[in-house]
């Protein structure tokens, strides 16, 4: 069985007019998982995710400041990039909660694997600053609940968005149970990401790719380094950062996958899973902004899943 966890407060984050982190994701995505293929979805309300939650991974300070920062309408910028609207606090709430929730609920074996579908994504944000659509840490948040929750290990995170996920990096930085694996277009936002970055406890494994890089290219780089590292670290959980802005038709970035690439990716790290990790995975929204390719790509993402179960 694949658990899906969203919620309708993930409308409620309202960026302003023409930012790409837009409302429509989100009815793209929910509009994509209403067809007939995800009828045996194990469909859950992501529960709001509490402070304890969010302090696994940010200090107060930061929570605090968020929670003043909240409008009573209109918008309040935190960064060049990133805003809160009224709904904004909840619908970050969800995401957190999501991934909680879906760690739980694998990890007790209630469910084969899950995936959340929630907004603002996670990955830019740091220990105490948001930045790049991103308010908290949630696979970082989900990593400390396998590990320090339920007793775990070794927790990996595969992060196959196009933009490096520095937040991650920033929030497992010392943290040698967790190996953190990204593959991401440079040049590119945020600027991080550089293969010499490997964490204090060589526990970080960062591949950036030349903009235009295609099908071919990326497969080979996955098959070359990313499978290889998990299947040398043997993960007890899988955790991805799901973001779908590598695909050719996204407007934010250069990189040239195309839906079945994501077909590949998630059906290769559902082997890895299957080897090492009882084919335990939760796998948390980034980013994507085309609809279509986001809608084709969380589908096909989805449904590997599925057929994993
Ligand atoms: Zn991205």
């Amino acid at each position: 069985m694949t658990l899906l966890f969203t919620h309708s407060d993930c409308l409620d984050h309202v960026t302003p007019p023409g930012h790409p982190e837009r409302v429509e994701r989100m009815r793209a995505l929910q509009e994509a998982l209403t067809d007939e293929r995800f009828a045996l979805l194990d469909r859950r309300d992501a529960p709001l995710g509490a402070d304890a939650d969010i302090l696994r991974v940010h200090p107060q300070s930061y929570l605090d400041r968020i929670v003043q920062a909240l409008p009573e309408e209109g918008w309040t910028q935190l960064d060049a990039d990133t805003h809160l609207s009224p709904g904004s606090l909840g619908a970050a709430r969800r995401g957190v909660g999501g991934n909680v929730a879906a760690v739980d609920a694998v990890l007790l074996g209630e469910v084969h694997n899950a995936f959340v579908g929630c907004r603002p994504p996670g990955h830019h944000a740091e220990t105490e600053t948001a930045m790049g659509f991103c308010l908290f840490g949630n696979v970082s948040i989900a990593a400390k609940r396998a590990l320090d929750h339920h007793g775990l290990d070794r927790v990996a995170i595969v992060d196959f968005d196009v933009h490096h996920g520095n937040g991650t990096q920033d929030l497992m930085w010392d943290e040698e149970r967790v190996l953190f694996v990204s593959t991401h277009q440079m040049p590119l936002y945020p600027g991080t990401g550089a293969t010499h970055e490997i964490g204090a406890q060589g526990n970080i494994l960062n591949l950036p790719l030349a903009p235009m890089t295609g099908s071919a290219e990326m497969r080979r780089t996955y098959e070359q380094a990313v499978f290889p590292a998990l299947e040398e670290f043997e993960p007890q959980l899988l955790l991805i950062s799901a973001g779908f802005d590598a695909h050719a038709q996204d407007p934010l970035a250069n990189l040239n996958w195309s839906t079945d690439d994501f077909r590949w990716l998630t059906e290769r790290l559902c082997g890895v899973a299957a080897r090492h990790c009882q084919g335990r995975v939760v796998s948390t929204l980034e980013g994507g902004y085309d609809l279509q390719a986001l809608a084709a790509s969380v589908a096909a993402h989805v449904s590997v899943l599925m057929e994993n179960t």
